[in-house]
């Protein structure tokens, strides 16, 4: 068992300067919201705003911070648990992270997706470039407030979305030219316009800038890549600067190819990184490979600092991970799913678009708590997703994500009570008795 808070130091000695305490905006109570009386007012949008420059101490228990730092609180076999804390509120390890790409978690409004349990969004660096631009986000105070989240925000540092959606793409030692996909307006992207950006946008965890090769792919252009990456994560550390309450994170490349790995991990300490991510994964490679690079990945990098493994997944991939040693993950899945009529439940996948759901009064899971399960039948689901109406998406969304985020908490309190073994083995019980019986 590990209690001991380890902070992250200070690059080149230099404190944070400004005080901890709120510092976000938010409509609706969430994470960061001023409760006193008189704190809040409306500014000329209709937000509601922070008065900055008149913040109190914070209160006794808030146990706010300025700067960031991951405390590990327990571990089981290569299982981790524990907390990172930013200036804008601690993130609970292993976290599961919704994914707001175009400053929204689809279907979802900010206070509803705080509401399912998650600490921490994802936005898109790439999507946000493009529109609405990050001078306009920084123009109008920055991501958290633009999008009304409160709470910490990471940003991908776009390589991996050049990648996979720009047309006509140029790849150089100095980085990535390429034409927007909505309007094909020539754009360039490099570790210091990614840094750059993703200041704009004011996220708390910003992440290196690098090259994902899709898999499977030959080992020589694998490690290429990898090599470049590095360069690239060098550049990103140096453009980065000195950001007190603000964090960098690397990313290790290098396939499914374990000497690959190892470099990768050599050169990110080298550098020294506030969190370190596994990239490369989940582009098409399969569970088991996945899980053979986790096997070893994980061990790689620093045990002091949270590891991050990108775009990751399926519950069962996610548990996988979790046990394997990863404390962070993130993926469309949920929410996505929600808008394509499937619903994931202890028991498996659940398509609600499925004629054997139009008379079932019962919910999509009776031991579900979401408003989704509480309040509406599988009938209902299943008629308002066949007539195409929003609140289909906006309910399969909430369930999903919800179950996501009960999935977290569950295996953090497992892996507290050093019992994941059992919390796998009962997971795996009720998933292989699948859904229930239609009626
Ligand atoms: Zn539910």
């Amino acid at each position: 068992m590990l209690s001991r808070p380890v902070p992250v130091p200070e690059r080149d000695g230099l404190r944070a300067g400004k005080a901890a305490g709120c510092n976000a905006q938010a409509l609706l109570p969430g994470p960061g919201f001023c409760a006193k009386p008189g704190r809040n007012r409306r500014d000329r949008t209709g937000h509601a705003m922070c008065l900055r420059g008149n913040r109190d101490p914070p209160q006794p228990g808030a146990d706010m911070t300025d700067r960031f730092s991951f405390a590990l609180q327990a571990t089981d076999g290569a299982a981790r648990t524990g907390v990172i804390s930013t200036p804008r509120g601690k993130i609970r390890t292993p976290a599961f992270m919704p994914v707001g790409t175009a400053a929204t978690v689809k279907a979802m409004m900010p206070e509803s997706v705080a509401a399912t349990g998650a600490d921490i969004l994802l936005g898109n660096t790439y999507h946000l470039m493009l529109r609405p631009g990050a001078e306009r986000v920084a123009r109008l105070g920055g991501l958290h407030r633009f999008m009304n989240w409160a709470g910490p925000i990471l940003t991908d540092s776009g390589g991996f979305q050049v990648m996979s959606l720009a047309e006509l793409r140029k790849l150089t030692e100095n980085g990535v030219t390429f034409r927007s996909h909505i309007d094909g307006a020539r754009h360039e992207l490099t570790p210091e316009r990614s840094m750059e950006i993703q200041k704009l946008l004011g996220s708390d965890i910003v992440m290196a800038f690098d090259e994902c090769p899709a898999l499977p792919a030959a080992e020589e252009a694998v490690a290429r890549s990898m090599r470049l990456s590095m360069r690239w994560a060098a550049r990103s550390r140096e453009a980065f600067g000195d950001r007190p309450g603000h964090a960098l994170f690397g990313i290790q490349q290098g396939g499914v190819t374990e000497a690959l790995r190892a470099e990768s991990a050599e050169a990110l300490r080298a550098i020294g990184f506030d969190g370190y991510a596994i990239g490369g994964l989940a582009v098409g490679e399969g569970q088991e490979a996945m899980f053979g690079v986790l096997d070893y990945a994980p061990g790689m990098l620093p045990e002091d600092r949270p590891r991050y493994l990108m775009g990751v997944g399926k519950p069962d991939d996610i548990l996988g991970a979790v046990k394997r040693g990863v404390d962070m993950m993130d993926c469309v899945l949920p929410s996505r799913s929600g808008r394509t009529g499937q619903a994931w439940t202890r028991r498996g996948q659940v398509n609600i678009k499925n004629a054997r759901h139009a008379d079932d009064p019962r919910p999509l899971d009776e031991a579900c708590t979401c408003p989704a399960c509480r309040n509406y039948s599988r009938a209902y689901l299943h008629h308002v997703f066949r007539a195409k109406e929003i609140i289909s998406s906006m309910l399969l969304t909430w369930h999903n994500l919800h179950y996501f985020q009960e999935l977290m908490s569950g295996m953090r309190e497992a892996i507290a009570a050093g019992r994941l073994a059992a919390f796998e083995a009962e997971f795996h019980r009720v998933r292989a008795e699948g859904d229930i019986e239609p009626i």
